[in-house]
């Protein structure tokens, strides 16, 4: 196994080592077709997991974020955490803690950190992607944004994995939930066991993403 467990652990993160090895063995797959796609990089736990994973068949991840944190992140919210605040930019950088993680995990030549909002990066892509996950911002706009911005890009056969899918509101935000019930709904996806909070999407072989993923909202 390409995994080192002391460093992952050390790295800082919210994933279950449990849904860890569940996106280790979706990109261990994933890999062999194609690029994977991480949106919501943080300090790399999960980036440690999933480039592990691509390094094996010689592929490379692609992980964005702006690095400013999410909204949960900020000074006062549930999950600010002092170290990653930077006091001579004034704000959150997660950038550095990424960086150190691939340098010590000897992934700089299999990560491609992106340092952008999803969205803009969107703007430009054309890449096909065997893999695409989805753990950036938890507010239901992101979220949505993160899907109708790439999910046109995933390859049929490709799987869509979206990280922290709680359906009790007592147990963490709605909008991922919300949007893998979208997903679903689209037609274009088949379901996979999830593991933990992951939820795990394969794209049919045949379907077209549709023009207007609003009115499939509009009807959820
Ligand atoms: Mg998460």
């Amino acid at each position: 196994m390409d995994i080192d467990s002391k460093l992952i652990e050390a790295t800082r993160g919210f994933l279950d080592p449990a849904e860890g090895m569940a996106l280790h063995e979706a990109a261990m797959e994933a890999s062999r077709r194609g690029p994977c796609l991480e949106i919501g990089s943080y300090c790399g736990k999960s980036a440690l997991y999933l480039g592990s994973a691509c390094r094996c068949n010689s592929q490379v991840l692609f992980t964005i974020d702006h690095h400013r944190g999410s909204e949960e992140q900020q000074p006062g919210q549930e999950y600010f955490d002092p170290a990653l605040f930077d006091a001579a930019q004034g704000c959150i950088d997660t950038l550095p803690h990424l960086r150190r993680a691939l340098v010590a995990a000897g992934m700089e030549d299999t990560v491609v950190p992106i340092v952008a909002p999803s969205r803009v990066v969107a703007r430009a892509w054309a890449t096909p992607l065997a893999l695409i996950f989805i753990d950036g911002g938890h507010a239901l706009e992101t979220v949505y944004t993160d899907y109708t911005a790439w999910v046109g890009h995933l390859i049929p056969g490709g799987l869509l994995l979206i990280h922290d899918i709680f359906h009790d509101p007592a147990d963490g935000g709605q909008a991922p939930w919300h949007v893998y019930r979208l997903a679903l709904a689209s037609g274009l996806f088949e379901a996979e066991p999830r593991v933990g909070s992951l939820g795990r999407l394969r794209r049919r072989l045949c379907g077209q993403v549709p023009q207007d993923l609003g009115t499939i909202v509009a009807n959820l």
